[in-house]
């Protein structure tokens, strides 16, 4: 599938109109208001999309909550308070793209080929999970040695490799039809999926050139 993702720039203070600009023609700016002092602004997040971008940028930097300036430069976008403990996540993902001149860029991207999400990730299940297990006869999936309780939720089990147990070695999911939501919503192209494509198959920039 062709994906169009934002490319994430860096500016400071002077530059905040050029940042502006950058994220209402479709890209993410890092505008660092003093050196320990970093806004992430994205396009205002469509409510009920699932598999919008900006709002799993908010999300990969572990807030769940955003801020929209009703005035001022960032007017109707998103705007997020960089956490100090993610300074370096949001340099890396500048670094990455300061190759890409426009704000946007398309990736090919082939999930039933892939597979980089399904490794060394946390996936919880949900009510809807076990339901949907239930219902295909298959309630042994919400339980061991498929599934265990991790601090008041119910995980996937990893393999020792760190690989999901319903990974196979062709990179298909065996229980594909009926996967939990937190694998089916898995945005691809968001900067969760680019960091498990480099973290687990060496691909920098999202997909191969
Ligand atoms: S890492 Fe991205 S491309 Fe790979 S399977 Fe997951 S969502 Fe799809
Ligand atoms: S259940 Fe399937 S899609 Fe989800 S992590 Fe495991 S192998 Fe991947």
């Amino acid at each position: 599938m062709r994906i169009v993702r934002p490319v994430v720039r860096s500016f400071t203070r002077p530059h905040v109109k050029r940042a502006s600009a950058w994220v209402r023609a479709g890209g993410h700016a890092v505008v660092w208001i003093a050196s320990r002092k970093a806004r992430l602004v994205f396009p205002k997040p469509r409510v009920g999309d699932e598999h919008d971008l900006g709002w799993w940028s908010v999300l990969d930097l572990g807030k769940s909550e955003y801020l929209l300036p009703e005035t001022g430069t960032f007017a109707g976008l998103g705007m997020l308070v960089v956490p100090h403990d993610c300074y370096t996540i949001v340099r890396d993902r500048a670094a990455r793209d300061s190759i890409h001149e426009g704000p946007t860029r398309a990736i090919d991207l082939d999930c039933l080929e892939c597979g980089a999400c399904c490794r060394a990730n946390r996936v919880e299940l949900e009510p809807q999970d076990l339901e949907r297990f239930a219902q295909a006869g298959r309630s042994e999936l919400a339980r061991p040695p498929y599934a265990r309780r991790d601090n008041g939720s119910v995980v996937l089990v990893l393999r020792r490799d760190r690989n999901c147990k319903h990974l196979h070695d062709d990179n298909k999911c065996g229980i594909y039809p009926i996967r939990p939501d937190a694998c089916s919503t898995f945005p691809a192209g968001s900067e969760c999926c680019l960091s498990s494509r480099e973290e687990e198959l060496g691909i920098l920039d999202g997909a191969i050139p």
